[in-house]
């Protein structure tokens, strides 16, 4: 399947490991021309040079600095030209009650996972509005349907990357973008490490043992998002492990 994904210019956050790892594989094998953004650099080289993307192909990047999406994305325009996708896909999740006030983590989740993705769309979205085309893809997560104790920030995160992405949409409309939102469940990377309570992080990582599958089940998601016709707009996708209750 690489219709829709051979020569298209595709940006992404937090490709050095999990999902967006994955991603990149899946999309280089089938053709794109990708551009990485993450802090670790050298797990980006070290992925670009295995795929041959080329050494201009990474950009250190946090998301959490509105200028250094801006920096990544406009890196990506000057190297090919355009941009054809965003996938704003960076996130971490270090669950704690709230009664145990960690400032920190709430700082850190909302800075990453919900201005991380305003600061994709914003340095993106001018690009696609001039070339009236476009594909803006989120990275939510079953935390943006569902929330559980431990969860609230993250889910509040997620949800607020659901909601954005439909406001995306719909103002979008007259400029031919299409936006996704990928929800997923347990996938096997290193989020749980993101867990800075010893309890939560043991119970996570216990859970993520026993049900997680393979992060190319994302990659699948995203390769098939993208390869729908132009008039085909893939609005959101939530899946989980079959065997995921929650
Ligand atoms: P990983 O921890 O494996 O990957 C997280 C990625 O985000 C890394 O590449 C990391 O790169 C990057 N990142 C973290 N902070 C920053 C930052 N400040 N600036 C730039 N990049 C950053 O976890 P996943 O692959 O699982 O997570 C990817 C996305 O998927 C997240 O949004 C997560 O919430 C979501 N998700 C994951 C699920 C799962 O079960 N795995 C389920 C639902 C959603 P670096 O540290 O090098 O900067």
């Amino acid at each position: 399947m690489t219709q829709g994904i051979e020569g298209k210019v595709v940006v992404i956050t937090g490709a050095s490991s999990g999902l967006g790892e994955a991603a990149v594989r899946r999309l280089a094998h089938d053709g794109a021309k990708l551009v990485l953004g993450a802090r670790r650099l050298e797990r980006l080289q070290a992925l670009a040079e295995e795929l041959s993307l080329g050494t201009d192909a990474v950009v250190q990047t946090d998301v959490t600095k509105f200028e250094e999406v801006k920096r990544l994305v406009d890196h990506a325009v000057k190297l090919h030209g355009r941009i054809d996708v965003i996938i704003n896909n960076a996130g971490l999740m270090p669950h704690s009650p709230l009664e145990r006030c960690k400032v920190e983590d709430w700082n850190r989740t909302i800075d990453v996972n919900l201005k991380g993705v305003l600061y994709g769309i914003g340095a993106a979205l001018h690009y696609m509005k001039q070339r009236k085309s476009g594909h803006i893809i989120n990275v939510s997560s079953v935390a943006g349907h569902k929330v559980n104790p431990g969860g609230a920030v993250y889910a509040a995160t997620k949800h607020g990357v659901r909601v954005i992405s439909e406001g995306l949409r719909q103002e979008v409309k007259p400029y031919n973008i299409r936006t996704t939102i990928i929800s997923p469940g347990a996938v096997a990377t290193e989020l749980p490490d993101s867990i800075t309570e010893p309890d939560f992080a043991e119970n996570v990582k216990a859970f993520y043992d026993r049900i997680a599958i393979p992060a190319n089940s994302f990659a699948s998601v995203v390769a098939f998002a993208m390869s729908q016709p132009e008039d085909v707009d893939i609005n959101e996708i939530l899946f989980r492990p079959t065997r995921q209750e929650y």
